[in-house]
């Protein structure tokens, strides 16, 4: 889902992308690797790790009817404070 004007990500993105990719699911604790999300596109330091279900599932994703999320009454920042919550406590 690249759009036209997307610049490639640098490095440091692509080494947070990584990171985020190797989480569990932000919504649903699934085990990774999930996708990362991005809230805003192109914005990588804000993108949130979720399960190919969460994310773009029909019915359970972001992407589609949201009832993953409804269920339990999260929004893309409540998502994205658990995506890094873990990103630290992965690097202790
Ligand atoms: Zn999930
Ligand atoms: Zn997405």
């Amino acid at each position: 889902m690249q759009s036209k004007n997307k610049r490639p990500p640098t490095v440091a993105e692509r080494r947070h992308i990584e990171a985020v990719k190797a989480l569990p699911c932000s919504v649903c604790d699934a085990n990774g690797p999930c996708d990362a999300h991005e809230i805003k596109q192109g914005q990588w330091f804000s993108a949130v790790a979720l399960c190919k279900e969460c994310h773009q599932g029909p019915l359970m994703g972001w992407h589609g009817q949201k009832r993953a999320w409804a269920i339990r009454k999260m929004d893309e920042l409540d998502a994205l404070a658990v995506t890094v919550r873990r990103l630290f406590e992965s690097k202790r």
